[in-house]
């Protein structure tokens, strides 16, 4: 785990849209923070720069001990969530489950235990030897959150997970994460343009507008003074 701390972050991109501009944010220890704000206003951008899938243009970004601005995004201890579950079409869930570890090289018996422990928080178990065509969008989805729980990294960082599926299953997808949440307590940044989302699931919620900073607080504080 490990607070994640923006400073000054910009992002202008080739063309010179200004898509963040002077952004600070302290993401604390163990923190759910919801990134919200309407479609354009560089949400997805300031969490690829957290992932490093994007280069700052200025100022800088820690995750941990660490800053981050020079790093690959494999070396930045983080998983990564999306919206649409990249998941191997040609393995079953467990070996989907297990492949990150393969390769970095755990033990047949400890990828077996991560697996079962994952399989167990997200309701997996009885869909381990299933391949991802023959899930629900919802299971895929919680597929796609196990591989990120395995590699038990510092941070989650996840864009609009639950917008492909449908209200029913988000709302039970959102229950799921917050006692996923409260279990692991990996520091998590999220990006939605649902507002409903943001205030159940933030302990505390960044409001964008423009690439700039308007408001971070609580839900129960941005919901008395909006
Ligand atoms: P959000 O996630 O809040 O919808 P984005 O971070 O995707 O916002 O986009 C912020 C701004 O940056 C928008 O004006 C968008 O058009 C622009 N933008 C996003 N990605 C690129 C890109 N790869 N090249 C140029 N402009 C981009
Ligand atoms: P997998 O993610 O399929 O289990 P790896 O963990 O070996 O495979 O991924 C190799 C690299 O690819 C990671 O170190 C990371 O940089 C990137 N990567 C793959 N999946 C993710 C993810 N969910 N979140 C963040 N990075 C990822």
């Amino acid at each position: 785990m490990a607070e994640i701390v923006l400073d000054g972050v910009d992002k202008v991109y080739a063309g010179g849209v200004k898509a963040v501009d002077g952004l600070d944010l302290e993401i604390r220890d163990g923190e759910f923070m919801v990134l919200v704000g309407p479609s354009g206003c560089g949400k997805s951008t300031a969490l690829r720069m957290i992932a490093g899938l994007e280069e700052i243009s200025g100022g800088s970004i820690s995750i941990g001990e660490r800053v981050v601005n020079d790093l690959a995004p494999k070396d930045r201890d983080i998983a990564m969530v999306f919206q649409n579950y990249a998941l191997y079409p040609h393995m079953t869930v467990e070996q989907n489950l297990a492949f990150g570890l393969k390769l970095r090289g755990v033990s047949k018996e400890q990828r077996a235990q991560k697996v079962q422990e994952a399989a167990k928080m997200l309701g997996l178990e009885q869909f381990l030897s299933r391949k991802p065509a023959a899930l629900s969008g919802g299971q895929r989805q919680r597929v796609a959150m196990g591989r990120a729980i395995v590699r038990e990294p510092q941070a989650f960082l996840m864009d609009e997970p639950l917008s492909n599926l449908d209200a029913k299953l988000r709302v039970s997808m959102r229950a799921s994460l917050s006692q996923l949440h409260e279990r692991l307590k990996v520091t998590t940044v999220y990006v939605t343009h649902d507002q409903v989302e943001a205030m159940t699931l933030g302990d505390r919620v960044c409001v964008l507008r423009e690439g700039r900073l308007q408001q971070v607080d609580t839900p129960q504080r941005l919901f008395d003074n909006p």
